[in-house]
């Protein structure tokens, strides 16, 4: 479950998880972190829904039919899932795993009940970052902006916001999206500075023992 760390120092890998109404950035901060933070790799769900233009199979998401994605239910195979406007979403267990046993971090892009689970199997290792659109009118012209859906659509999930929103507490750090470089250099300030904590560094005894070592000899 660990890494060597830039500074030598071995830690274990974490699970970042960015939620937010759809529409608040959180998939351009998703994919501003990836690019610039190595170390870090986005966990891609499974699920039912269709996919919208644009997108790709097995990097979006693993798309898969309602018989699938219960199958991989029943099978175990999902750290996680939920029904999200009608359609099922989830975090197969296994790349997770295997990324976490080589210290790398994973980027998660899950709503809150995703989050709940996660965190009730893992917390330790989980950080919960929530992003906050700065008004309901930005949040509506992001919808329509993305234009990938119909009206309908959006008017749903308008709706599902202001549910989502009330999910806010059980979150450890808040960013309000005003501008996306503003909230991403926070997002990256929270990454870089859990990884820095002190329980997820395994490695820290030894390297102080051995720092002592040297000071005393
Ligand atoms: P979208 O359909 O816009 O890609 O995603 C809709 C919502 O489902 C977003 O809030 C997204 O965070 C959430 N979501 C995507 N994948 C997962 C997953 O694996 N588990 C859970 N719980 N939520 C997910």
């Amino acid at each position: 479950m660990t890494a060597q760390g830039f500074d030598g120092v071995e830690r274990r890998g974490l699970m970042f998880v960015l939620s937010s109404p759809s529409g608040a950035g959180k998939t351009t901060l998703s994919r501003m972190l990836l690019e610039r933070e190595p170390g870090l790799k986005m966990s891609v769900s499974a699920t039912t829904r269709p996919m919208r233009p644009g997108e790709v199979e097995g990097r979006d998401y693993f798309f898969v039919d309602k018989k699938k994605f219960e199958k991989m239910v029943e099978q175990g195979e999902l750290l996680e899932w939920a029904t999200v406007f009608d359609n099922r979403y989830g975090t197969p267990s296994a790349p997770v795993e295997a990324a976490l046993a080589v210290g790398q971090d994973v980027l998660f892009d899950i709503d809150w009940q995703g989050t709940q689970q996660l965190h009730q199997k893992a917390s330790a290792d989980v950080v919960r970052v929530f992003i906050l659109p700065p008004s309901a009118a930005d949040l509506e012209r992001r919808l329509h902006t993305r234009a990938q859906d119909s009206e309908e659509v959006i008017r749903g999930r308008m709706s599902r916001a202001s549910h989502e929103l009330s999910h806010w507490a059980e979150y450890d750090y808040i960013v309000v999206n005003h501008n996306v470089d503003d909230a991403f250099a926070e997002v990256q300030s929270i990454l870089k500075a859990e990884r820095l904590k002190r329980e997820r560094r395994t490695g820290l005894t030894e390297f102080v023992r051995g720092l002592q070592r040297q000071l005393e000899k």
